[in-house]
């Protein structure tokens, strides 16, 4: 049986330039190529999911525009219910303008649109859909106050709650102690635990702070190195999967995303975390969002 989670987050339409190299200031540069993909933290790490096999329901705002129609089409095709995400009359959907190099490194803008519109009532409506479901998954592309108030309903109805703190901003050591799974990358670990991170050892150091601080299991991602996976009764180091990068674009989204089902399948931490590890590695394969999330049998046969 597929298990129900719950995703509060943003929605996004990706502008990617495929370039040789990143601009100077003033500087125009001709790209290799253009490409419109569907992205935005929540969206994505929702298409993880429902591609690793959950029955995934979103909720979000977008603009009542073209890249607004575009994007609930592509839920719709990952089959995720759509009827908690709200269309804003007269207000644009979000947008990432996303510059990939061809180092395969990337800088992105960001203009949040609808995003910034979700708020507390966006969640009452949504309640009942939070409350069945297993799992609740977050991230901080909305606005924070939204994300707590589902936070609080998910901790009412006895879900577990997954936090991704993305993009990275401070929270309080009561946020904190809502989270059963912190999921945070080098940036975001760094800015939470107060310590710079770069590598096993200072994931390590930053893991145990943020525990200290009242999260449950905290997992720090790092890219191609893999993971460090903190829990209260053990704490290991993972190493990540060896492929060829094509772009990073969504590999956090596609572990967090596909953690967070292995969770509500009640697979053990370990292999939740190699389950996603699979998936991210997949996802860094093929180029944009939502375009280079795997599907459930690719992730499956690269752990054989
Ligand atoms: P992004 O913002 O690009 O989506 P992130 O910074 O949130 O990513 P990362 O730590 O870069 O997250 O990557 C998440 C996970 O994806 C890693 O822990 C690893 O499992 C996988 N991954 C990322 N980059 C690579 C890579 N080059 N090779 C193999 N696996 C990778």
């Amino acid at each position: 049986m597929k298990q129900k989670i719950a995703v509060v987050g943003s929605i996004n339409m990706d502008l990617v330039f495929k370039i040789p190299r990143m601009p100077l200031p003033g500087e125009t540069l001709m790209g290799h190529s253009f490409h419109l993909v569907h992205g935005g933290k929540g969206a994505n790490q929702a298409v993880a999911a429902a591609r690793m096999g959950a029955a995934v329901s979103l909720v979000a705002c977008v603009g009542d525009d073209a890249n607004g129609q575009s994007c609930l089409h592509a839920l719709q095709k990952d089959e995720i219910n759509a009827s908690h995400v709200r269309v804003i009359p007269d207000c644009a959907t979000g947008v990432a303008g996303i510059l990939l190099d061809d180092e395969g490194q990337n800088s992105i803008v960001l203009a949040t649109g609808a995003n910034a519109l979700l708020d507390l009532a966006d969640i009452d409506c949504a309640d009942s859909t939070i409350a069945q479901a297993k799992l609740l998954l977050c991230q901080l592309e909305t606005p924070l106050a939204s994300v707590l108030h589902a936070m609080a309903s998910a901790k009412q109805a006895k879900l577990k709650v997954v936090l991704n703190p993305a993009p990275a901003q401070k929270l309080s050591d009561q946020i904190l102690a809502q989270v059963d799974y912190l999921v945070v990358n080098e940036t975001e670990a760094a800015l939470l635990s107060g310590l710079a991170v770069c590598d096993l050892a200072t994931a390590q150091l930053a893991a145990a702070v943020l525990q200290q601080r009242g999260a449950g299991v905290v997992i720090v991602t790092l890219g191609a190195i893999g993971i460090w996976v903190a829990a209260p009764d053990q704490a290991y180091s993972l190493p990540a999967f060896k492929v060829e990068v094509v772009d990073t674009t969504a590999a956090g989204d596609t572990f967090v995303g596909s953690f967070a089902v292995a969770i509500a399948e009640g697979m053990d931490l370990c292999a939740a975390c190699m389950f996603a590890q699979s998936a991210a590695a997949l996802a860094v394969t093929k180029l944009g969002a939502q375009t280079s999330i795997p599907y459930r049998q690719a992730v499956e046969q690269q752990l054989q």
